[in-house]
């Protein structure tokens, strides 16, 4: 089991991250962070370093991202969780107190940014490279594991294949094959892989039923207005729902779930 502020991921718990792509600002951070506990999510998500495919495209507020998601969490009683894109970037994430690094799909085999927060003594989420193999995606969690991290969570969030439909194809196999392969706590994130809101709570309740120990959402307040990832974002409704659907899935199942923190 890994724990993230409190918040158990593995074992028989299912556990929700939920929250925007990107922080935007205090105000909207707040209100998404409102939103996210209010649904019943137990882990705040913001990115404040985006990987952008675009040079031009909203890039994140940096340093003072993670210092706004930080005080938005608390403010709720949530621990948070935002993308480390590169290992001089991880003072900024250790003064913040960022509960859980998450290395993204672009940088799962950036071995050097591995080595450099394994020695962190933070939680990690990696996530499945865009095109890598299980091997290769076990082999990037191995490097971890090599260098002192303790507390490693894998993220499957959909992989590249001929199909335009989606943004990716999510690969829901790997969910009974890393039982077999690994202890790894394994969640799925669904707005990654499919890119379009209707399709998210339907994979969410998939992915809990083939063994995901939790699913990492995006969502915002007025997604119309979000800086990155605007179109696949979930309304405050739509999270709520998925959420009181995971429950029932996790019943359903024979698991729990884990109980979220209360202010
Ligand atoms: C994200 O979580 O906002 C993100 C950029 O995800 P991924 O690395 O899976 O593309
Ligand atoms: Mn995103």
């Amino acid at each position: 089991m890994v724990d993230v502020g409190g918040v158990p991921f593995g074992g028989r718990g299912i556990t929700v991250i939920a929250g925007p792509c990107s922080v935007e600002g205090k105000e909207v951070i707040l209100e998404a962070a409102g939103i996210a506990k209010r649904a019943g999510a137990h882990v705040l998500r913001g990115g404040g370093f985006k990987p952008r495919t675009s040079p031009y495209a909203f890039q994140g507020l940096g340093k003072e991202g993670l210092r706004l998601l930080k005080a938005a969490g608390d403010s709720v009683g949530m621990p948070v969780i935002s993308e480390i894109m590169d290992a001089a970037q991880l003072p900024a994430f250790l003064d913040h107190d960022i509960d859980c690094l998450q290395v993204g799909a672009r940088n799962m085999q950036n071995f050097t940014l591995l080595k450099a927060i394994a020695r962190a003594g933070k939680p990690v989420m990696l996530k499945r490279g865009l095109s890598a193999t299980i091997e290769e995606w076990l082999q990037a969690a191995e490097y971890l594991a090599a260098f002192g991290s303790e507390g490693i969570i894998l993220c499957e969030r959909g992989i590249r294949t001929f199909e335009t439909a989606t943004r990716n194809t999510l690969d829901l196999t790997v969910l009974p094959l890393m039982r077999q392969w690994t202890h790894l706590p394994i969640i799925v994130d669904p707005s990654h892989a499919a890119g379009i809101p209707a399709l998210i709570p339907p994979l969410s309740r998939a992915s809990i039923a083939a063994g995901a120990d939790g699913v990492a959402v995006e969502c915002h307040p007025r997604p119309k207005e979000a800086r990155s990832d605007g179109a696949q974002a979930l309304l405050p409704g739509e999270l709520s729902g998925l959420i009181a659907d995971a429950r029932i899935m996790a019943a359903a199942v024979g698991r729990s779930f884990v109980a979220p923190v209360r202010v």
